[in-house]
């Protein structure tokens, strides 16, 4: 069967384009198939000076000419916009991005805003594509609102899912060591970060002990109804630039042996549909051999940074099984894992 393809370009909105994330948007759509980047908002600082002048552009590679020439707009609503990338702070995503979904645009949102509305989507789609058809039916307009999860969750819940699917998970702990790029632009100062670790991130210890109970559940008619598992979390900082690496420690039903759990993790696929779409890594979860990885700057680029790489699967001696795994945070976590929710909704779409 031939690949799903829309009949024509989807026009593409980014707000937020400035930032650590919009950037990433900016230059994943650059050369992407389906979407053509035709409206790039950003706060009032920004707007109606032209892109490349507005953007402090920090990623390898020039900033997209075609994007470079567009003027910043601010990020109400427009006409001429069939799908919007939110990239905001969550301190001002929520009237934004509801107001387009009002006025009858797919938006998909990196904030945290709305991840835990019951009426919203939380997705990864090689874990719960399905939950998109709660799209269908919210109450915010003629659109619609569809989040990716926190970059943290984002890299775990690919590991986890197929832990679920093949044992059944009890409880389980995280340790992350997170990216300074996951802090934004300009981010973490460089007097806090460097020959340091800061062991505390606002807010993110709660995300990681919320949103995978939600992405790991299953969508009744009633909603989502979440999988219920202790989960510990403890969110760290460090002088990485990009990559998140998760110490993760959990206990499975059966107490599988490591090979079992990296067999189950190496052999995990989405859905057929989803895996033939542009972003979507060849494999969702890569298993290391070798004893000393995954490396953030050896290994974030993995299926084009899509893969959650997983290294050093063995016994816990407390909780039955532990592993490394490394996420890269603005990849997979936000623009990438964004860019392949609003390709699932187009194609479910038609
Ligand atoms: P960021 O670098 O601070 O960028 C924020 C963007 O929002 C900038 O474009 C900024 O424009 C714009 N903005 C700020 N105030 C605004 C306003 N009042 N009206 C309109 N636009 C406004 O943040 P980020 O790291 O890219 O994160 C963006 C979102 O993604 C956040 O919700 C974050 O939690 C989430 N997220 C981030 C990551 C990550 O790894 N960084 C991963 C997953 C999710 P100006 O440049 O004009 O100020």
């Amino acid at each position: 069967m031939a690949a799903f393809a829309p009949k024509s370009q989807v026009r593409v909105a980014v707000l937020g384009a400035t930032g650590s994330v919009g950037q990433r948007f900016v230059g994943l759509l650059e050369h992407h198939p389906w979407f053509q980047l035709v409206r790039v908002g950003a706060s009032p600082r920004s707007a109606g000076r032209p892109y490349g002048k507005a953007v402090r552009w920090m990623q390898a590679g020039p900033c997209p000419s075609a994007a470079a020439s567009l003027v910043v707009q601010d990020c109400e609503p427009a006409r001429g916009v069939d799908l919007v990338f939110s990239a905001l702070g969550s301190s001002v995503a929520g009237p934004i991005e509801r107001a387009w979904a009002a006025a009858g645009a797919l938006v998909v949102s990196n904030a945290s805003t709305h991840r835990m509305h019951p009426e919203v989507p939380l997705c990864v789609p090689e874990v719960n594509a399905d939950h998109l058809a709660q799209a269908d039916r919210q109450s915010f307009g003629s659109g619609a609102i569809v989040c990716g999860p926190n970059c943290s969750t984002a890299g775990l819940v690919l590991a986890l899912a197929p832990l679920q699917l093949a044992f059944g998970i009890r409880q389980a702990t995280v340790v992350t060591l997170q990216a300074v790029s996951g802090a934004g632009v300009p981010g973490v100062p460089s007097m806090q970060v460097i020959d340091n670790l800061l062991p505390y991130i606002a807010g993110e210890e709660d995300k990681l002990e919320s949103e995978p109970h939600k992405i790991l559940g299953r969508l009744s008619g009633t909603g989502i109804q979440e999988l219920a598992f202790p989960m510990s979390a403890t969110a760290t900082r460090v002088p990485v630039i990009d990559g998140h690496t998760e110490v993760v420690s959990l206990s499975l039903v059966g107490d599988p042996t490591p090979d079992a759990v990296a067999a189950a993790m190496a052999s995990f696929q989405g859905p057929e549909g989803i895996a033939a779409l542009p972003s979507a890594p060849a494999r969702p979860v890569v298993v290391l051999a070798e004893p000393d990885g995954p490396q953030p700057r050896l290994h974030r680029g993995m299926e084009n940074g899509m893969a959650t790489v997983v290294g050093r699967v063995r016994d816990c001696p407390v909780l039955g099984t532990k592993f490394v795994l490394l996420s890269h945070n603005t990849l997979r976590g936000a623009a990438g894992g964004a860019l392949l929710i609003g390709e699932a909704l187009i194609a479910r779409r038609g």
